[in-house]
């Protein structure tokens, strides 16, 4: 335990009631990256959208990015979505060999990094047409893209 200064006890209690507060909280009322995991855990992909400016937003977060509001809900998306960036990663055979690491621009604006999973992974391009499926990475639901036809919503 790390030992403070008596005079600093009160502040350390401060902290303390400021922990406690804010873990009751996520209990009664999930914070944003959980309900965004138990969404993914359901097979739903679901971001954020302002109730005040109407853009979606990704990350998961408490507050839009764009305008300052507090006020977001949850939205299904459309899972289209277009490569912005790519690269492979490296990896030996026996650790599961090479794989693609994406950023991937969603139809309905936020940029999020991915995986495309379905081609080569030096097959990947920029601006290549791709679509959102729940997958699981390293044993966690996650969202994954496919270079299938556009439109095609089956996650
Ligand atoms: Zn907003």
């Amino acid at each position: 335990m790390l030992e403070l200064p008596a005079y600093t006890e009160h502040l350390k209690e401060g902290i303390l009631a400021e922990h406690q507060k804010n873990n009751n909280e996520s209990i009664e009322n999930p914070g944003p990256l959980q309900t965004y995991e138990e969404n993914l855990s359901r097979g739903e992909f679901r971001i954020q959208q302002c109730k005040d400016c109407g853009q979606h937003v990704f990350y998961p977060r408490l507050l839009c990015h764009h305008c300052g509001s507090n006020l977001l809900k949850w939205v299904a998306v459309s899972g289209r979505g277009t490569v912005y960036s790519t690269a492979v990663v490296r990896q030996r055979p026996e650790k599961g060999g090479d794989y693609n690491i994406s950023l991937i621009d969603l139809e309905e604006g936020p940029r999020l990094m991915s995986r495309v999973v379905d081609v080569d992974p030096d097959e990947v391009t920029i601006g290549m047409a791709v679509s959102a499926h729940v997958g699981m990475i390293d044993d966690k639901p996650a969202v994954l893209f496919y270079n299938k036809e556009q439109g095609d919503k089956e996650w």
